[in-house]
């Protein structure tokens, strides 16, 4: 593990910190994902809040299924907008977030749907549009990670912020029904998820930091950024989004009670010796399996591969959030 970076306070910048000349006036994009079930006027809140404040009206975009954020964050980015609110779930989220990282410009979240895992890591509200594009708006800024990944040695890197896996995981997400989502919610997962159980281990090597490959036959590998997924349980313990770390899990269960020694671990937070359940801490990873397995990025779907390198890139993108006092990484108030 290492230690917080100690020039938190360079991380924490507030609009008014960064120098804008105040004459300007300010401007939001929302990129809404028309799909995501929702009783909110979510347009009517952003242009009242954005009034109100003083800044121009916003530029609505919608995410389409061709176009799940991409072309519409670059086209918030070319209209030199000061902060672009992607409203939907981790899919819209992470797409947005692919355009932004790397760039000053800063991204708020406005969860919508069933996981919003990244708000969730956060400590976000994830039941509160309003507040959420009032602290895009006005809210506090930090800094956090994003892990590049490159999918059998294609020449464009996708992003994930959460997590992202090849095999058991991504199968369950690939099988799980969006029927039963908007039906039951996170418990849609649980169904695919037991479907899911049953299989057969694949080989796969994994190296750490350019390290030695090593083979193990397993159900899953995933990468992790931070660590919460859905009821706050933390499946990688101790991760952080602004520790410049990937948190790498291998699932490997053995035998017909093999998922039980995994679940126990993972509510042990890994504590214990059952091989059943690794983590690795790294900067980078190279996994390779043998027969093709299925792969997601923060629940998107990618179809199936043999090849995920993980690259995690500290400090990468900006993001607006309200003032949250359990966060130590947020120092600033920005409320007058
Ligand atoms: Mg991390």
């Amino acid at each position: 593990m290492t230690s917080l970076p100690d020039t938190e306070s360079e991380q924490q910048r507030t609009p008014e910190a960064e120098g804008q000349p105040k004459s300007r006036t300010r401007r939001a994009a929302l990129i809404l994902n028309p799909v995501k079930p929702t009783d909110e006027d979510i347009r009517a809140i952003v242009t009242e809040l954005s009034l109100e404040q003083g800044w121009a009206e916003p530029l609505f975009l919608e995410t389409t299924e061709d176009d799940p954020g991409h072309g519409q964050a670059q086209e918030a980015l070319k209209a030199g907008v000061d902060v672009v609110i992607a409203a939907g779930g981790d899919g819209t989220v992470r797409c947005v977030a692919e355009e932004l990282a790397g760039t000053a410009t800063a991204l708020g979240l406005l969860p919508l749907g069933t996981g919003n895992l990244l708000a969730r890591n956060l400590d976000i509200d994830v039941d509160d549009p309003r507040g959420a594009v009032e602290a895009a708006l006005g809210g506090t800024e930090r800094m956090i990670d994003v892990v590049h990944v490159n999918v059998d040695r294609a020449q464009d890197a996708h992003v994930f912020l959460v997590m992202a896996g090849l095999g058991f995981d991504a199968a369950v997400m690939a099988d799980t029904r969006d029927d039963l989502k908007d039906k039951v919610g996170w418990l849609a997962y649980v169904d695919a998820g037991i479907r899911n159980l049953p299989g057969k281990p694949s080989k796969v090597s994994i190296s750490i930091d350019g390290g030695k490959r090593t083979t193990r036959r397993l159900r899953s590998v995933m990468g992790g950024n931070c660590g919460k997924i859905m009821g706050g349980l933390e499946i990688f313990p101790g991760a952080k989004l602004n520790d410049g770390l990937l948190d790498i899990m291998t699932i490997a269960p053995s035998g017909k009670l093999g998922w039980f020694a995994v679940l126990g671990k993972l509510l042990a937070r890994g504590k214990g010796k059952d091989p059943s359940l690794e983590y690795f801490q790294c900067k980078t990873a190279e996994v390779e399996s043998e027969t093709p397995l299925e792969i997601e990025l923060d629940g998107d779907s990618l179809g199936k591969g043999t090849h995920m390198a993980f690259r995690v890139e500290p400090d990468s993108l900006r993001l607006r959030m309200p003032y949250g006092k359990k966060d130590p990484a947020i120092l600033a108030d920005p409320t007058p």
